[in-house]
Order: C-alpha cells, then structure tokens, then sequence
C-alpha cells in the first residue's frame, strides 16, 4: 500500500465525496484539456512573433496519459462536460483518438473543442463520427488583412472553410470566440454580429484578458463588456431570461433573428475582467504536461504527471485532484493591488 499523499490526510472529508469541491462552496464539473501549448497562429494578444519556448516532448502527456486523467475525471471525479484546447488542439495528432476513448465513457460528457478554426475542414466529420458534440471557432475579424496582421498567418479563409465545415458536420451550435482590441478591430463588433446571426454562429465576445506571454496587457486599452454592449445597441438587444448558470458568457437575445437550430438568436460577452463570474465557476484545468490548475490565474499547479508515471492509482490520482481543487481561490483578484499574472500563458494553460 503506498503512503498517503501529503496533504490527503486533512482533507479526508473531502476525499470521500466524488466531486471537486472547494472552499467556497464551487463544485468543478468542467474539465478543460490542453493537448499541445504550441500553435499554427501568433495571435498578438497572446504569444509574440517568434512563438515560444514549446513544452518538450517527453513533458507532454501522451494520449494514453490524456485519456486515463480524463477518465479519472468523469468517472470518478463527477466532470459532466470536458473541452480539449490549448495552444492549437487540432495540431494534436492524436486528437481523434482521445474524442474516441472520451466519448465512450459512462457517464458520457458532453465533448467540445475550442480552435482557431485551421484544419477544421478535413477533421469535423472524422471528430463528430469519434462523438464530439461541439466546436467553438475563435475569429477576431472579418477582414483577411487584418486577420493577417492579427495573427501573423495568411490564413483567414481557412478559418472561414472550418466554420462551414463544422456546421455542415453537425457540431452545432458553432459559436465563435472574438477578442476585440483598441485600434485593431474594435470597429468590426456590428458587423461580426451581423455574420454570425447570417450563418447561424453564436458570436462571443471575450474580454481580453492579462494572459499574454509578452505581458502587454493593459486595463485601460483593454475594451469592456460596456462597451461592446455600447457597440451592439443598434440591435436592440434584449434581457436573455435563460439562467447563466455557470457559464461565464452573459447572454442577450437579438430581436428578430433565429439561430441554426431556430431558437431566438443570441450574443454573448466574456466579461472575466470587468464583470468577474468566479462564484459560479465550475472549472478544472489540465495542462499538456499534466498539471492541474484550479483558475486560469492560479500561480500554483499539483502534478498529476509525476503521480501517472510514478504508477499511481486511481484513487490516488482522483485524492490529488480533489486536494488541488480545495485549494482554488474565491477570485482570480485581477483588481487587487498584489494581483500576479501567471507564468504560463493562455496558450500552455488552455483558454
Ligand atoms: N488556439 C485555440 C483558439 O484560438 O481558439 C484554442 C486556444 S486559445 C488560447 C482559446 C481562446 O482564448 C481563444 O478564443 C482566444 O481568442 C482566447 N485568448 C487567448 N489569449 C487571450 C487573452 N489574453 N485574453 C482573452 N482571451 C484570450
Ligand atoms: Fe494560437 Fe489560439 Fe493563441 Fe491564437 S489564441 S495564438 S490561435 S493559441
């Protein structure tokens, strides 16, 4: 019988329920996968031109690795919905492979993926057929040149063929993810809106976030949820009277428009920094070299990597889980004088 993990011993309540549930009352039922910190774009609010310093190999987890943590998760941990990203998750070849064993879980998660979009066009129907249930797009502009200059790639129709593909696949609703930016493409918040209710996406807005490997990030260039709200007045946006639940996106109905699915279209905003939803988070963080972070911001990780390779069991690697999510602060306290960016950047966290 191998020794008690430290720190186990204090939280044997906790150990003994199957959740992961925290101080404050939080109880994490989403799981969020990196599978690879590296990326096909250089998207300039979050890693510099030249790219980063990527994970090494033998660091990574393999797939094998992936789908034993992720099984761990659902079946033992009480994770309902599991999202792979990263860095760039379609860059990850075993990608399929990991939808495949994910979707055969009982109780089976819901499954999603968050891309750039790159590649979607050959991959939607071989990871609908492996039983993921939905993609989320990222698309910051309507204009290839400045989706050029954006993301330092030439490669804004890509984006546009792997929406298509996604809905042609059935990995509806699509919805797409946009970071606007002062001076680079916060005039384009109308008329991505106008795109996505032609196409039946549901647009969301995220505002940016200080997550950037250069450490650029400003609060006061920053653009708010006030407003693109502002922005979109034109559509005479409605209260959304669905429940946000835990999920960070506010919503608001657009007045006269359906989506794919004929359901009252809707607009979301991300409002993380101005209108923080850390109370209602239910998320828990794996990175692609196997650590566990409580909150996109946390500064701390546990190392579930060293427990898989040192043979571990399951129950032991469920225990360490449990502990790290007890440990997730009540906010992510990006207002507070002695707020710290983590070290990781969103591309090796997982955004
Ligand atoms: N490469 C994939 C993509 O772009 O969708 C998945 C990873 S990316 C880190 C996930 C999401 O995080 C994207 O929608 C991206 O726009 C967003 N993101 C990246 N850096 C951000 C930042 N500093 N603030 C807010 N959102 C950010
Ligand atoms: Fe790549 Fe996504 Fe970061 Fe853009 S936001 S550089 S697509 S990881």
């Amino acid at each position: 019988m191998r020794e008690p993990l430290p720190g186990i011993r204090q939280h044997r309540a906790v150990a003994a329920v199957t959740v992961l549930a925290d101080r404050f009352g939080r109880v994490a039922t989403d799981l969020r996968v990196s599978l690879t910190d590296r990326c096909n774009l250089r998207c300039t609010y979050c890693m510099p031109a030249e790219g980063l310093a990527w994970m090494p190999q033998p660091q990574q987890l393999t797939d094998a690795e992936v789908s034993r943590l992720v099984r761990i998760a659902v079946e033992d941990l009480g994770v309902t919905e599991v999202r792979f990203t990263g860095g760039e998750p379609l860059i990850r070849r075993g990608l399929v492979g990991i939808v495949t064993e994910a979707a055969r879980l009982n109780p089976r998660p819901r499954l999603s993926v968050t891309t750039n979009g790159i590649g979607l066009d050959r991959i939607a129907v071989p990871l609908r057929d492996a039983g993921l249930d939905r993609v989320n797009v990222s698309l910051d502009t309507l204009d290839p040149a400045r989706f050029h200059t954006l993301t330092r790639r030439d490669r804004h129709a890509d984006v546009l063929t792997g929406l298509e593909a996604a809905v042609a696949a059935g990995l509806t609703p699509v919805k797409i993810n946009t970071v606007l930016m002062r001076g680079v493409n916060d005039d384009e918040a109308p008329a991505l809106l106008q795109f996505a209710l032609d196409h039946g996406y549901q647009l969301r807005f995220i505002e940016q976030m200080p997550l950037d490997a250069q450490h650029q990030w400003d609060r006061h260039e920053m653009i708010t949820a006030q407003e693109i709200l502002a922005a979109l007045e034109p559509f005479g946006l409605q209260p959304d009277d669905v429940s946000r639940g835990t999920a960070p996106a506010e919503t608001w109905l657009v007045p006269g428009h359906v989506d794919a699915a004929g359901e009252p279209a809707r607009v979301g905003v991300i409002a993380s920094v101005t209108r923080p939803f850390c109370g209602d988070c239910d998320r828990t963080r794996l990175t692609a070299d196997g650590q566990i972070r409580n909150c996109l911001f946390a500064t701390d990780e546990s190392d579930l990597r060293k427990l898989l390779r040192d043979n571990a069991s399951d129950a032991e690697i469920a225990a360490a889980w449990r502990v790290a999510m007890w440990g997730k602060r009540a906010g992510h306290g990006i207002d507070d004088p002695s707020f710290l960016q983590p070290a990781r950047p969103m591309s090796a966290i997982g955004g």
